[in-house]
């Protein structure tokens, strides 16, 4: 199926491993161009490179932090100077711990600014280029836990709750521009920074981190499995073109049978 992608440029956040960097490839393997963000320049620039040999696309990376004014204007200029974006996914965020009754309020700040306030300050500067260039597609990476909680991390359920209403909110003021806003879902996905935390968490007793992952699958996921990032990237990119055209402020579940509600 051809997804009409090519010449299309792509911001995605968080672009420097695991999901965002999944979603990167997808929409470089169907010819769009990229401007790549995460904090680490390092690395991101590094995966920048990789991606243009390998898929012959130009890839800008720049690094910025999306939780703050001066990490959205960089982005927001890099895409600018490509003559604007077609698509920006935001999927910069990472997971809390924590109970409601001791994180301070500092740490609530972080995480607003991190998932929601980054999504609002790209969408301002990034959708006036995109309705200048006749429309565009605005993703939202928040999660299943955004309607189906895990109650270890409070922050991250309440914020990727609130990630997934601005996306429906955003998406009924944007369609008069022709820009499509939708958000995903998702559940558990094998990233390398799982892979991390089973390694710490089993380190004391065997090290049997892959058993580990089997037993957060088995517990959560009726597919008794994690998915891969490139599974749910497949999501990003089809969302992401004019095959999904009628899709409009809708939220999107990939999550092998982990939500427990219809
Ligand atoms: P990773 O931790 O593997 O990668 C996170 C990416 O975001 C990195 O590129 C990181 O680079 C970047 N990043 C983090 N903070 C910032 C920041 N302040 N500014 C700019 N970039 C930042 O995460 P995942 O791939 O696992 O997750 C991606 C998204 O998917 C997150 O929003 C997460 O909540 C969501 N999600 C993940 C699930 C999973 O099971 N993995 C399930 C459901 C949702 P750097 O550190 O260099 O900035």
């Amino acid at each position: 199926m051809d997804l009409g992608l090519k010449g299309k440029t792509a911001v995605i956040t968080g672009a420097s491993v695991g999901i965002g960097l999944a979603i990167a490839e997808g929409l470089a393997a169907e010819g769009a161009s990229l401007v790549l963000a995460a904090r680490g320049g390092e690395r991101l620039e590094a995966e920048a490179a990789r991606i243009t040999g390998k898929y012959g696309v130009s890839a800008t990376a720049v690094a910025a932090d999306v939780a703050n004014v001066a990490g959205t204007e960089a982005i927001i200029a890099a895409a600018a100077e490509k003559g604007g974006a077609d698509i920006l996914i935001n999927n910069a965020g990472t997971g809390s711990n924590e109970t409601v009754m001791e994180a301070p309020d500092e740490k609530w700040q972080a995480y607003w600014d991190l998932h929601v306030m980054a999504a609002v300050r790209l969408a301002r500067g990034i959708a006036p280029q995109m309705k200048r260039r006749g429309g565009g597609v605005i993703l939202h990476n928040a999660s299943i836990c955004a309607v189906q909680p895990l109650w270890y991390e409070p922050i991250y359920n309440v914020s990727k709750s609130a990630l997934m209403m601005f996306s429906k909110t955003l998406s009924t003021e944007l369609i008069p521009d022709n820009i499509r806003v939708n958000c995903v879902n998702a559940g558990l996905i094998l990233t390398p920074d799982w892979i991390k935390t089973a390694k710490q968490l089993t380190a004391e007793t065997g090290g049997n981190w892959e058993g580990y992952l089997q037993s957060v699958a088995n517990e959560h996921a009726a597919s008794k499995r994690f998915g891969t990032p490139e599974e749910l990237a497949n999501v990003f990119v089809f969302l992401s073109s004019e095959r999904a055209s009628y899709c409009i402020g809708s939220t999107y579940f990939v999550d092998g049978g982990m939500l427990k509600t219809i």
